[in-house]
């Protein structure tokens, strides 16, 4: 058996779940090199806490340098070029082969500028740190959450943070009132009508104005955001949601599909049309039985991660069979007053995807709460 690389492109959460899997599961004669351009790894589902006050900004990244503890060599760069052709990528101008790739670059956030003159970027940790910089500041009014445009990532994460900034405002007596404004027709659509009524529900129940097929078209005077339908909103506080797109450095290569995204040719394997190139997370798109797409999730990066990783290790080792990623997700939703509510299911079963979702409770909302703790154990 010859000594074999394996290229992970991205440390973030599919790339992080993706080395650890394969350094785990082959000799060390065999190299993993990871690539990220940010030192930090992130754990994205903590942001929505941290936005509220409920975890400190160093409590949710750590260095991505502590994964070469493990025997992962770890490279902090930018990728300006990949070469599925030849699995070959260029980082700091130096170029690097292998003889497996891993993409998990995710998805690219597009701040719109006068969205990010006028509010929050709450997906990313600056955008989290200084939203709940102002809340803190905060003595009443509107507060709007704005999905900008379709797709984006954690379809739960915009409801969670309404709720979450809801319960805030409660806890502390602040007068406000919520809206949030989204181009989809339902919440969490894809997961189906029940789950989506009930999303919905939760929301309105707490008083939360819900306004979906909002498609946002652009902001007047630095502070009334306007839709495509006509109806304006002028918040004193606003988080959104920014515009996603497939990385450049991907654009760029023959790898993406009509959908815009990364185009696999087995949505259970993660391969894509070069031998011995992968692709998971947010970065691929994967169509559903019903035309519908994938969601964007961790859940589902993490599980291809592990899919993938066990292939190649087998493939390696020359021993085991291998797996396929089977569509099956879950998704705490955290609802406010130390509760979230739960939704799981398969995605990829036809012609509908099967989810269901257990009411809010206590007991989800530290599952959410043990996993990020897990999260930090078993990784770093
Ligand atoms: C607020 C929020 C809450 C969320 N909550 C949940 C949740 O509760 N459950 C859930 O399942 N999902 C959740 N998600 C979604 C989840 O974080 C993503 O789906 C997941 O991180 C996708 O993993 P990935 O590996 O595809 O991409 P990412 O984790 O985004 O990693 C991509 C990595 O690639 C790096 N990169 C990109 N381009 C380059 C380049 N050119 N050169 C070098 N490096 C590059 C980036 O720096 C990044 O580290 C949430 C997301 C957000 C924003």
């Amino acid at each position: 058996m010859k000594n074999k690389t394996i290229l992970v492109l991205g440390g973030g959460l599919g790339g992080v779940v993706a080395a650890t899997e394969l350094r785990e599961n082959l000799n060390d004669n065999h190299r993993i090199v990871m690539f990220d351009k940010q030192p930090q790894h992130l754990y994205a589902p903590s942001l929505l806490w941290l936005m509220v006050g409920k975890r400190k900004p160093q409590k949710v990244t750590r260095d991505l340098n502590r994964l070469q503890q493990k025997g992962i060599e770890f490279v902090n760069g930018e990728i300006t070029n990949i070469d599925p052709d030849r699995k070959m990528v260029t980082v700091n101008e130096t170029t690097y082969s292998g003889n497996y790739m891993i993409i998990s670059l995710g998805a690219e956030l597009t701040d719109s500028p006068s969205l990010k003159q006028t509010g929050h970027n709450f997906y990313t940790l600056e955008g989290a740190k200084s939203f709940w910089r102002a809340l803190s500041q905060f003595e009443g009014g509107k507060v709007v959450v704005l999905v900008s445009a379709k797709p984006f990532k954690c379809p739960a994460a915009p409801y969670e943070a309404a709720l979450l900034i809801n319960d805030y405002l409660q806890q502390n007596d602040i007068s406000a009132e919520v809206e949030l404004y989204t181009p989809e027709a339902d919440p969490m659509g894809v997961a189906g009508e029940e789950v989506s009524e009930n999303v919905q529900n939760l929301v309105e129940h707490k008083g939360i104005k819900y306004f979906p097929e909002h498609q946002w078209s652009g902001i007047s005077d630095k502070k009334t955001l306007r839709f495509d339908n006509g109806t304006e909103t002028t918040p004193d506080l606003l988080a959104y949601v920014p515009e996603h797109r497939c990385p450049q450095v991907i654009r760029e290569t023959n790898l993406v599909g009509e959908s815009g995204w990364i185009a696999l040719n087995d949505n259970e394997m993660m391969t894509t049309d070069y031998e011995g190139v992968y692709a998971i997370g947010d970065a691929t798109g994967v169509t559903l039985p019903a035309g519908k797409s994938l969601p964007k999730a961790g859940v589902f990066a993490h599980k291809q991660a592990e899919t993938v990783a066990h292939n190649i290790a087998t493939d390696i080792n020359e021993e085991g069979s291998l797996i396929k990623f089977s569509g099956e997700g879950q998704c705490f939703l955290e609802t406010g007053s130390g509760k979230a509510g739960f939704a799981s299911g398969n995605f990829y079963a036809d012609p509908e995807p099967d989810v269901t979702m257990k009411n809010p409770g206590m007991w989800w909302h530290w599952a959410k709460i043990w996993f990020e703790k897990y999260w930090w154990f078993k990784y770093f």
